[in-house]
């Protein structure tokens, strides 16, 4: 009799010897492939970009907002030399 395990992703029968599952291919000795570990860190890294730019937006926002300030201090000196 052959010795048979499951196969952790797809959960068929595959045969001991088997390093790689035939129904789906995956590495049966790894319990995360390369593949979806580099995934997972370029989601995150992605993410933090993301983060980035949106930490950048709101400096930008905030920074627009003190000119703003500004212009209408600078308008109001104006107005009240006139
Ligand atoms: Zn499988």
């Amino acid at each position: 009799m052959e010795e048979v395990r499951f196969c952790a992703w797809c959960g068929k029968i595959v045969n001991l010897k088997f390093h790689y599952c035939p129904w789906c291919g995956k590495n049966l000795f790894k319990r995360e492939e390369p593949g979806v570990t580099v995934n997972k860190i370029v989601n995150k890294m992605s993410r933090l970009q993301t983060n980035d730019k949106l930490a950048t937006l709101e400096k930008m926002e905030n920074q627009l907002g003190d000119l703003e300030d500004e212009i209408s201090a600078i308008i109001d000196e104006q107005v009240a030399k006139n």
